[in-house]
């Protein structure tokens, strides 16, 4: 399962689609049935790790991060 988004690309100059791994939901419920819960750690630990690894540009392939919604433009 791949994830998609859109956002600026600074390779390509333009906005761009994004993909990358999507998680695998269903292997994870089914690991943390079969470990009784203890699994649940590991899952919450890897979907949040997942919001900070970069995305790949459909087009250049590039890995970038989608821009800060920290950063307000006024
Ligand atoms: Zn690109």
């Amino acid at each position: 399962m791949t994830a998609t988004t859109k956002f600026f690309c600074p390779t390509c100059n333009t906005d761009r689609k994004f993909h990358r791994e999507g998680i695998n939901h269903r292997l994870h419920l089914i690991l943390t049935v079969l470990t009784g819960g203890l699994w649940l750690v590991s899952w919450i630990a890897i979907t949040i790790g997942r919001r900070y690894e970069p995305w790949n540009c459909n087009i250049c392939d590039m890995p970038h991060h989608p821009p800060s919604a920290n950063k307000k433009k006024k």
